[in-house]
């Protein structure tokens, strides 16, 4: 037996704030260099922006190294699946031209599957919620996430079991209906509707099954290069992040061997992307949320509007507390900093460089609940006012952008090797 397996460097690529950093976006750049990319967590709640030779495509489950024809793509274990959500976003690609093919997809056996019950729970439970809702995406991944947990959900390898699918889906059915009839008071869940949708959407995706261990254990032993793909940011963790206000997944790099199917693999480098300001969607203590004009100006800007759902982004400056935060939660080797070229119309850009509870300034990012009695303290930086976009090399930037750049690494603390100056592929400058 050979014990010499070559570490290539696995790489994660993963959100640093709220998200909607550009992960998609940079997944993409780096894709070709790696043989596997694998999604680890979350559904299609996520939207990752990708524009390329294939033009403007918004990713939900899909991973971004779709794409690149030698990549091998993998939905891993801790990933909840839609069956109609992807087969829909399978046709939507091969329209584009893309190739998906039991090839260059790869869904994860132990993978949970997303069921029409699902988003509908999310919806009563944000209805029910009213105004304390979570700000959820309604596309079931929280139910899904938690009846894993009570260990009623279904795993995508049981369509390959009949016997068993039947069985668990019974026990899911009598246990949700427990929920939405008695709960909800809203019409009972049919099983023979389940399981015709399951057979409908999901036996299609029977040949792309598979054991990802198994998958990611050979990928290892050939000495490919693993990237795995987070979803969301590091301050939507589950634990970590602004509970309840959070995901139901972990997008931590940490997770990554977890989720991914094979729990010994070794994240070598983890690429932790953040945005030049800050945007969150959803609900959930923001502390430099900007309102007014200021916020119009950005979120035109910006063009802050969710790729999932459409719904327009929250936003505020550069937050230094929160994303030396999530630096530190993700383990960060390196930095990409995108959207820089929307804050080129700016005669000065206001930084977050911290806390501040009542008097006293906080030197970390504080617990939840005291989120809310927190303030911005600002430091102001000189705008270029100039159109950086067409810049590729570091010292093309103009003076004030790089230090704005260097500013923003200092204070955080990690080095920023990338830097996005637009939405394509090839708008980034690598120091
Ligand atoms: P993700 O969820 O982290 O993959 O990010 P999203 O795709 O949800 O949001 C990022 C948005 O910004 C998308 O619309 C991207 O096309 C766009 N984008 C990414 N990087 C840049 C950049 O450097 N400049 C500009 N102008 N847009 C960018
Ligand atoms: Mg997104």
């Amino acid at each position: 037996m050979n014990f010499e397996v070559t570490v290539m460097s696995n790489c994660a690529i993963v959100g640093i704030n709220w998200g909607d950093e550009g992960k998609g976006r940079m997944v993409d750049y780096f894709a070709d260099q790696f043989e596997v990319v694998v999604r680890y967590q979350g559904g299609n709640n996520a939207g990752h922006t990708v524009i390329n030779e294939y033009g403007k495509n918004a990713l939900n489950l899909m991973p971004s190294g779709i794409f690149r024809k030698e990549t091998l793509n993998l939905l891993g274990t801790r990933v909840v699946i839609n069956p109609q959500h992807i087969t829909g976003e399978m046709n939507k690609l091969r329209a584009k031209g893309v190739v998906i093919t039991p090839e260059n997809l790869k869904i994860s056996d132990r993978a949970t599957m997303v069921l029409p019950c699902h988003p509908a729970q999310d919806i009563w439970e944000e209805t029910r919620l009213g105004k304390n809702s979570y700000g959820s995406t309604r596309r079931g991944i929280s139910p899904v996430y938690g009846d894993r947990y009570m260990k009623k959900a279904i795993q995508m390898g049981d369509l390959k079991h009949p016997e068993s699918l039947e069985k668990h889906l019974r026990m899911l059915i009598d246990f949700k209906n427990e929920i939405i009839v008695k709960g909800y008071g809203a019409e009972p869940v049919s099983y023979d509707e389940t399981l015709a949708w399951i057979h409908e959407f999901g036996d299609p995706l029977i040949p792309y099954l598979c054991d990802a261990g198994d998958l990611l254990e050979q990928a290892q032993k050939d000495g490919k290069s693993i990237m795995f793909e987070a979803q969301l940011g590091a301050l939507r963790d589950i634990a970590y992040g602004i509970y309840p206000f959070s995901s139901s997944s972990s997008p931590l790099a940490a997770y990554a061997p977890v989720g991914c199917g094979l729990p010994s693999i070794k994240v070598n480098e983890v690429i932790g992307v953040t945005k030049a300001y800050s945007t969150c969607v959803g609900e959930g203590p923001f502390v430099g949320e900007l309102d007014g004009q200021a916020a119009v100006d950005l979120r035109e800007a910006g063009g802050e509007y969710g790729a999932a759902t459409g719904r327009p982004r929250r936003v505020a400056w550069m937050d230094i507390p929160a994303t030396a935060y999530g630096t530190k939660l993700q383990g960060a080797t390196a930095l990409a900093l995108t959207k820089m070229d929307v804050l080129s119309y700016l005669d000065e850009i206001p930084v977050c460089v911290a806390y501040k509870m009542g008097d006293k300034v906080l030197d970390r990012f504080p617990y939840t609940p005291d989120l809310y009695d927190c303030e911005c303290v600002y430091e102001t930086l000189p705008g270029w006012k100039c159109d950086i976009s067409g810049c590729r090399k570091y010292e093309d930037l103009p003076k004030a952008a790089r230090d704005y750049v260097e500013f923003i690494e200092a204070r955080v603390g990690c080095p920023i090797k990338y830097v996005s100056v637009g939405a394509e592929r090839e708008a980034l400058i690598i120091r």
